[in-house]
């Protein structure tokens, strides 16, 4: 379902992605781990076309992101194309990134009505479903400021599944929250990886990665430096890099 092949990315002179291969089965749970700077979430934006790649390529479901084949040449994709693909990877924040001037209920009708020009009306009992699957249904008519922060990233969890995504991406989406909020978000997460979305999750939750995850892959400087099922790269790492930084979260 989503294919990454080769991808580099600089910012200026600093390379930030040295190469990344990576593939995750439809259906599948891709957990990455790795230090604070090694380019986790800009691997994230990457496969949303948020990030340009200066090299490699990506594909979601066979589709090209960003991209359009001619010839033996690709040409960047028109914004409209890009918004379009865009609107098939769910994307969930640290920060939540919910509208603070529309209720939760009105954060999760936006995208289908103004990316997918679905009628309002038509959306709202769907968006209402969501919210009642993340556990925030009562909370509909609610503004985030008045929304615990385990809460705002559930609505802004229901927000992603409003457009019927074919992945999912979640970048530390418990890392801003309290303690004792982050069971609740991630319950829905391993309710929505148990009813087999394709997700990628960039996470320090171990525990919650043992459990989850097919795949996990550990990035360090920009490079994929161990990847695998959980036991082997949780419980027994190859790499002395990979130990020391499980050491260190746990
Ligand atoms: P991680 O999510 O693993 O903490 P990031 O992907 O956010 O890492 O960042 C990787 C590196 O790229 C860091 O050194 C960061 O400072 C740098 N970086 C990220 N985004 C930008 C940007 N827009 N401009 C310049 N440097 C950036
Ligand atoms: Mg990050």
């Amino acid at each position: 379902m989503i294919d990454v092949k080769g991808v580099h990315k600089n910012f200026g002179d600093l390379e930030v992605l040295k190469g990344i291969d990576l593939e995750v089965q439809a259906g599948a749970v891709t957990v990455i781990l790795g230090p604070s700077g090694s380019g986790k979430s800009t691997l994230l934006r990457s496969i949303n076309h948020l990030e340009k790649v200066d090299r490699g390529l990506i594909r979601i479901d066979g589709e090209l992101i960003g991209y359009r084949r001619r010839g033996d040449k690709l040409h960047e994709l028109r914004e409209r194309d890009i918004l379009r693909q865009r609107s098939q990877v769910g994307f969930v924040f640290q920060n939540f990134n919910l509208f603070g001037h529309l209720t939760a209920l009105q954060n999760v009708v936006e995208a289908p009505v103004s990316a997918q020009r679905r009628k309002r009306s038509e959306v709202e009992p769907f968006a209402r479903e969501l919210l009642e699957r993340v556990g925030v249904g009562e909370k509909a008519d609610a503004y985030p400021r008045q929304l615990s922060g385990g809460q705002q990233q559930r609505v802004a969890i229901a927000r992603a599944l409003a457009l019927k995504p074919k992945v999912l991406l979640f970048d530390e989406p418990t890392s801003a929250l309290d303690p004792e909020l982050v069971g609740e978000v991630l319950d829905v997460i391993k309710e929505l990886a148990r009813d087999g979305s394709t997700m990628v999750v960039v996470t320090h939750e171990i525990g919650f990665a043992r459990e989850i995850a097919d795949t996990v892959v550990f990035i360090d400087g920009g490079r994929i430096v161990e990847s695998g099922p959980p036991r082997e790269v949780l419980d027994n790492p190859v790499h002395e890099r990979t130990r020391a930084f499980i050491s260190k979260v746990l």
